[in-house]
C-alpha cells in the first residue's frame, strides 16, 4: 500500500504517561543519565517505569541526572539519605556508578544497573540488552541499504567513550564492517567517538569530518538516533540527504519519520518496555527481601572483566526497523500511525 506523508504537529513521544514524584516513603530509586543524548530517557523509560511500578502500587522517586556526574552523585547521596530500598541507576561512567555502588552497598542497598552496566562495580543486577547485537544490526542494516559499492566509504560516529554500551554496539558493528575494511571493500574515512552521545557536538563533528573529507561519503554508522539525527542534519545542508545510508538506535519517533521519509536507513528496536518492567520486577523482588525471586528472574549472566565477577542480568533481544517495517511496530501498538505523521501505512 502506498505511503504518504501528511503535516502534523509535535507528536508526544512513545507511551507517555504519569510521572513518578518524590514519596514520604520511597521504597525505590532511579537515575537517569541526561534528557539530551536520546529521546528515550524521559519520554519512555520515565513513564514506562513509573507505570510498572504503579501497577504494584509503588510511587518510586525517578531523577534526572542531565548529564552531569556531580548531580548523578548527590542524586544517589539523596535517594540513600531517604532510604530507598532499591537504586535503579544508568550511569554516565563507570566510575560515577562505582561511586554510588560502593556507597549504596556500605548502607545495604541494592543496585540494579539499567542498561549500562558499570565495569569494576559492585551493583546486584543487570538489566539491559544484546548491545552488540545492535551494533551487529546496525552494520547489517548499513550494507544493505549501501548496496554493491566497492571502495564506498564509511563514517561511524560512535557513542560516548565512557559508555559500555557504546562500546559493545561498536564491537557488534565491527563483526561484520572490519573485514570489508581490510578487504578494501569499504574504506574507514574516521570512526569518532561523541561524548555523552551529544548530538550537538555529534553535529559539529561529522560536518568536520565530512568537510574534511571533500564531502565525500557513501555510508554513515550512528551508533544512535540522537547521533543520525545530528547527521541528517549535515547531510541535509549538503545537499546529501537521503542519498547516503544512516543508520540509528533506539527507534525514536524522530527516528522513524526520517525512515519513512528515506532521510535514515534504519533504527533499532528495543522494546524499552520490557527493559523498563524487568527492572521494576526485579526492584519490587528486592525491596521485598525476596533474593531468590529476584534470582529466579535474572536467568543471564555478565562478565565483568574489571571486577573480574558475574552479574546476574536480564538481557533482551532488538530488532532491525527499516522502511518496510516500521508497520510492525504499528501493529503491536508501539506507535501510532498520527505520531507518524503518515495517514497510511
Ligand atoms: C543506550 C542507548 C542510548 C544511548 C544514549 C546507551 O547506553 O543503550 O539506547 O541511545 O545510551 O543515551
Amino acid at each position: 500500500m502506498a505511503l504518504s506523508l501528511v503535516a502534523c504537529g509535535s507528536p508526544a513521544e512513545v507511551g507517555t504517561a504519569a510521572l513518578g514524584g518524590p514519596t514520604a516513603k520511597p521504597t525505590v530509586g532511579v537515575i537517569l543519565p541526561d534528557k539530551t543524548s536520546s529521546a528515550r530517557w524521559e519520554t519512555q523509560d520515565r513513564p514506562l517505569m513509573a507505570q510498572a511500578f504503579g501497577f504494584a502500587g509503588i510511587e518510586p522517586i525517578i531523577e534526572n541526572a542531565e548529564g552531569d556526574e556531580k548531580k548523578f552523585a548527590t542524586l544517589a547521596d539523596d535517594m540513600i539519605r531517604r532510604g530507598v530500598k532499591v537504586l535503579i541507576i544508568t550511569p554516565l561512567t563507570a566510575q560515577g556508578g562505582i561511586d554510588v555502588e560502593r556507597k549504596a552497598q556500605a548502607a545495604k542497598i541494592p543496585v540494579i544497573d539499567y542498561d549500562r552496566i558499570s565495569l569494576g562495580g559492585t551493583a546486584e543486577y543487570y538489566v539491559s540488552f544484546d548491545n552488540a547485537n545492535v551494533g551487529e544490526l546496525q552494520a547489517e542494516g548499513m550494507l544493505s541499504c549501501l548496496g554493491q559499492k566497492p571502495g564506498g566509504q564509511i563514517i561511524e560516529m560512535q557513542g560516548a567513550p565512557t559508555d559500555n554500551n557504546a562500546t559493545l554496539v561498536s564491537e557488534g558493528q565491527h563483526r561484520k564492517l572490519t573485514s570489508k575494511y581490510d578487504s578494501g571493500e569499504l574504506k574507514l574515512v574516521k570512526a569518532q567517538a561523541v561524548d555523552q552521545w551529544d548530538p550537538v557536538l555529534g553535529k559539529k563533528l561529522f560536518d568536520e569530518i565530512l568537510s574534511g573529507n571533500g564531502n565525500k561519503v557513501d555510508g554513515v554508522i550512528a551508533a544512535n538516533d540522537g547521533l543520525a539525527g545530528a547527521v541528517i542534519e549535515v547531510l541535509k545542508e549538503k545537499n546529501l540527504v537521503g542519498k547516503v545510508p544512516v543508520t540509528g538506535q533506539d527507534a525514536t519517533l524522530a527516528s522513524l519519520q526520517a525512515i519513512l521519509r528515506g532521510d535514515q536507513c534504519m533504527t533499532v528496536y528495543k522494546p524499552i518496555r520490557d527493559e523498563a518492567e524487568a527492572a521494576a520486577r526485579l526492584a519490587i523482588a528486592l525491596a521485598k527481601g525476596d533474593q531468590d525471586g529476584a534470582d529466579d528472574l535474572a536467568t543471564g549472566n555478565t562478565r565483568d572483566l574489571v571486577a573480574k565477577r558475574d552479574v546476574k542480568s536480564i538481557l533482551l533481544g532488538a530488532d532491525l526497523i527499516t522502511k518496510p517495517t516500521v508497520r510492525r511496530l504499528v501493529a503491536e501498538s508501539v506507535v501510532r500511525p498520527a505520531e507518524l505523521c503518515v495517514d497510511d501505512l
